[in-house]
C-alpha cells in the first residue's frame, strides 16, 4: 500500500506499507519520491512497534491516580469528549477563552495533523494562541527577511556541487537522503566543510571541520563575509543587480577579523580563512544551513549571516549552487489554514518556550486553567522542563492529551484521547527538503479506538456549540479545501492521481535565481532588512557574548542535537536504552569521571542523573545530551530540557537550548 511519511524530517519519504490481517506489518521505502529511492530511516521502519506496542493508547481514559503517575480508567469517547467540552465551556464562562491553551507542534507535519478543525475550535472559543517557536523560528525570520523565504537547493542537486558546506546540520541522523548526494559529489572531487561542535560522521570525512564553541556561528560567518569583501571576492555585480544592504553588511562584518572570530569560536584563524578561500573559489557551492546554529541567543543573526554568504560570494544561478534551509515555502501556493474556516483571533499569544512559566503563573489574572496538548510531547521537548512539570502537576489545571502514545506528558493528563497515526488516516503532506506533495489514504484500520485529529476536533466543535453549517469536517473536504487554495488545484490533483505526487510551480529541482527567486516585495535580497534590524536586541548581526561569561560555576556548554533514534521526541517510547551525557576526555579526566560512570549534570534550573560517555569527538568544554529523549532514558527522569533556559533568541522568539551552561560531577548509584 502506498503512503508517505509526514514526520518532522526534510525528506518526505514515499512509503510502501505491507498490511496483513488489518495490521501494518512492514514499512519500507518506495520510489514515488525519487530521493527516497526505495529506502527509509531505521526509525520509521519501526512503525509497526509504534502502532501496536505497549505504549499505544487504545481508548480514552480519565485519570484515577496522582498527576504524573499515568493511571487512567477506561472511558467511552462520548464520556471523554462530553467531559472535555464541558470543562472548556466552564473555563470560558468562568475566566474567558484565554484561560484555555492549546499546545501542538511537530508530531506530524501533515496538513491534516493541525491547523484545520483544531484551529477552528480554539479560535472560536477565543483560546490563547501558541507561538510555535521551539524550533525553526529564528531561521524562518532570517530567511523571510533576507530572501522572502526563497525555495532552496533540493537534495538531489547536491550531487552537482563542487563544494558542500554543512552548517548546523547532521544529515547522518536527520534528513539521511542527502548523504548519497554528498558522497556522489565527493566521488567527483567535491570538497566538504562541516561546521559543528562535534566530529560527526560527515565531519570525520570532511576536508575542513570547524568545531565551533556553541553560539559562535555569528562571528565566524561575519568574518567570512569580511574576508570576501576585503579580498575582492564579493560578487559586486550580483550584489548591485539583486541585493540591498551590501555596504551595511560589510560595515557590520568589518570588526570580525578572522583572528577575533577564531578567538571567540575557539578555532584556528587559518581555518576560517581556508574556509573563506574555498568558498570563494568553488562553483557550484551548496550551503546546507540547518537548525543547530539557531538554538542560542545569536541564532537569528547567525542564520542571517550564513544565508548572506551565497549572495555576497555570488553562488546563485547554477545547479548545485546556493543554499538550503527549509524548502516548505516552495508550497506557499497552498494555504494550510484553508480548512480552518476562521482567521486567527487577536487573543493573547504565549511563546511555546515559556509554557512552563505560563502554567505556573498563579494568583494573577490570565492563568491557564485548561491545557490541551496534541501532536506534541511538551514535557520532552520544551525548555525549562522542571517548570513545565511543576505546571502540569497543578491540581487546578485540567489537562487533555490527545496522542497515539502514552507520552511523558500524557501521564499528567486528566483526560487522554487516543489519536490515529498517519498510517491510520488520510494525510496530505509536503517535504521541507524534498519539494514534493503527497496524499496518502489510511493504510490500515486504527488500532483500538484511536481517531484522527480532524475528526475529534470537529466533534469538539459540535459539543461546545461552535460548529457552523458548511464547516469542512471530513479528511477529504479538508484536503480539498487546502488543494483548492492553489490556482493549480486541478493540476495538483491530476498529478497526485497519476504519479502519487505533485511538485510546486517552480518544479521538482528549481535553481535559485533561475527558477526560484526571492519573495521579498521588490524581489531583491535584503542583507540588512529593517524589520530584522529592529527586532534584534542590539540590531541585526549584533553578537551577544557567551551566557556563561563571568560564571565559573557552569563551565560546560551543553548541546542537545538530534539522534538516529527519535524524530524530535517521536518514537521515544521505542528507545528504552539509558542515554549517557557525552564529555570530552579532558573534561572527564579533570572531573575524575570515567567512561560509563554515573554522573550528575546540573545548573540552577535543574539536574540530570545518567551515565557518562567519554567522547573524543566532542570539542573540549562541550557536553552532549541528545534532544527528544524521554524520562525512561535517564536515572533522574529528567532530560537536557531540564537544563535548557527559557531565554529567547534574537529573532522569532526562538529557543536557546544550546545556551545551557552546566557542570558535571561524579554521582552515586541511584
Ligand atoms: S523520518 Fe525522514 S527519513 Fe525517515 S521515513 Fe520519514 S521522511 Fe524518511
Amino acid at each position: 500500500m502506498a503512503s508517505a511519511c509526514p514526520l518532522d524530517c526534510p525528506d518526505a519519504c514515499s512509503l510502501d506499507v505491507t498490511v496483513a490481517g488489518g495490521r501494518v506489518v512492514e514499512v519500507a521505502g518506495s520510489h514515488v519520491n525519487p530521493i527516497t529511492d526505495g529506502y527509509i530511516c531505521a526509525k520509521v521502519r519501526r512503525l509497526p512497534e509504534h502502532l501496536y506496542g505497549p505504549s499505544r493508547m487504545l481508548r480514552p481514559g480519565i485519570r484515577i491516580g496522582p498527576k504524573g503517575e499515568g493511571r487512567f480508567r477506561d472511558a467511552t469517547w462520548d464520556e471523554a469528549l462530553d467531559l472535555v467540552a464541558k470543562r472548556m465551556l466552564e473555563t470560558r464562562e468562568r475566566s474567558g477563552g484565554e484561560a484555555i491553551l492549546p499546545v501542538s507542534y511537530g508530531g506530524s507535519n501533515g496538513y491534516l495533523s493541525q491547523d484545520t478543525t483544531d484551529a477552528r475550535l480554539f479560535y472560536r472559543l477565543g483560546a490563547s494562541r501558541l507561538a510555535r517557536t521551539v524550533c525553526a523560528a529564528p531561521t524562518s525570520r532570517a530567511a523571510s527577511g533576507l530572501y522572502g523565504k526563497m525555495t532552496g537547493v533540493v537534495p538531489q542537486d547536491y550531487a552537482h556541487a563542487s563544494l558542500i558546506v554543512l552548517w548546523g546540520v547532521n544529515p547522518s541522523v536527520s534528513g539521511i537522503h542527502l548523504i548519497p548526494y554528498i558522497l556522489e559529489a565527493q566521488r567527483r572531487g567535491a570538497r566538504l566543510v562541516v561546521v559543528d561542535p562535534r566530529r560527526t560522521r560527515l565531519a570525520a570525512r570532511a576536508d575542513l571541520h570547524l568545531a565551533l564553541r556553541p553560539g559562535t556561528d555569528l562571528p565566524v560567518a561575519l568574518s567570512v563575509i569580511r574576508w570576501l569583501f576585503e579580498n575582492g571576492r564579493a560578487d559586486r555585480a550580483f550584489l548591485a543587480a539583486h541585493a540591498e544592504g551590501a555596504e551595511e553588511l560589510a560595515r557590520r562584518a568589518s570588526p570580525w577579523t578572522a583572528g577575533r572570530a577564531a578567538r571567540e569560536a575557539g578555532i584556528a584563524a587559518e581555518d576560517i580563512e581556508a574556509f573563506a578561500r574555498m568558498y570563494a573559489e568553488a562553483s557550484p557551492a551548496a550551503l546546507r544551513c540547518g537548525w543547530g546554529q539557531e538554538r542560542n541567543r545569536n541564532g537569528g543573526s547567525a542564520t542571517a549571516a550564513i544565508l548572506a554568504l551565497p549572495a555576497v560570494a555570488g553562488k546563485f544561478g547554477v545547479r548545485g549552487g546556493g543554499y538550503t534551509l527549509s524548502n516548505s515555502p516552495a508550497w506557499r501556493e497552498l494555504n494550510g489554514m484553508a480548512a480552518a474556516g476562521e482567521p486567527p483571533p487577536s487573543t493573547r499569544e504565549i511563546n511555546m518556550n515559556r509554557v512552563g512559566e505560563a502554567l505556573v503563573r498563579r494568583g494573577k489574572s490570565g492563568d491557564v486553567e485548561l491545557l490541551f496538548v496534541y501532536n506534541c510531547n511538551a514535557l520532552a521537548t520544551l525548555p525549562n522542563q522542571e517548570l513545565v512539570e511543576r505546571g502540569l502537576r497543578r491540581e487546578d489545571l485540567f489537562t487533555v492529551v490527545f496522542d497515539p502514545i502514552l507520552t511523558d506528558t500524557a501521564r499528567y493528563a486528566d483526560v487522554i484521547l487516543p489519536a490515529a497515526t498517519f498510517l491510520e488516516r488520510t494525510e496530505l503532506s509536503r517535504g521541507y527538503g524534498a519539494v514534493i506533495l503527497q496524499m496518502a489514504p489510511p493504510a490500515a484500520p486504527a488500532a483500538g479506538e484511536a481517531r484522527p485529529n480532524h475528526e475529534v476536533f470537529a466533534e469538539l466543535c459540535r459539543r461546545t456549540g461552535v460548529a457552523r453549517a458548511g464547516d469542512f469536517e471530513t479528511a477529504e473536504a479538508i484536503a480539498d479545501a487546502i488543494l483548492d487554495s492553489s490556482p493549480r488545484a486541478a493540476e495538483l490533483r491530476g498529478s497526485i492521481a497519476k504519479t502519487g505526487a505533485a511538485y510546486p510551480r517552480e518544479g521538482a529541482a528549481p535553481v535559485q535565481f533561475v527558477d526560484a527567486f526571492p519573495n521579498t516585495a521588490d524581489r531583491r535580497v535584503h542583507l540588512v532588512p529593517e524589520e530584522l534590524d529592529r527586532e534584534c536586541p542590539g540590531g541585526l548581526y549584533h553578537y551577544a557574548a557567551d551566557p556563561g561569561t563571568g560564571d565559573p560555576r557552569y563551565p560546560l556548554a551543553l548541546i542537545s542535537p538530534a539522534t538516529d533514534r527519535t524524530i524530535s521526541s517521536t518514537l521515544g517510547e521505542l528507545h528504552r536504552a539509558p542515554v549517557p551525557v557525552g564529555l570530552h576526555p579532558d573534561d572527564a579526566a579533570s572531573r575524575g569521571i570515567a567512561d560509563g560512570s554515573r554522573v550528575r549534570v546540573f545548573n540552577d534550573l535543574g539536574s540530570v542523573r545518567c551515565r557518562a560517555h567519554v567522547d573524543p569527538d566532542l570539542r573540549p568544554g562541550v557536553a552532549f545530551l541528545p534532544k527528544g529523549i524521554w524520562s525512561h532514558n535517564t536515572d533522574s527522569g529528567t532530560t537536557a530540557n531540564a537544563l535548557a533556559p527559557d531565554t529567547l533568541a534574537d529573532l522569532g522568539g526562538g529557543a536557546c537550548f544550546n545556551d545551557a551552561r552546566v557542570e558535571v560531577e561524579p554521582a552515586e548509584s541511584p
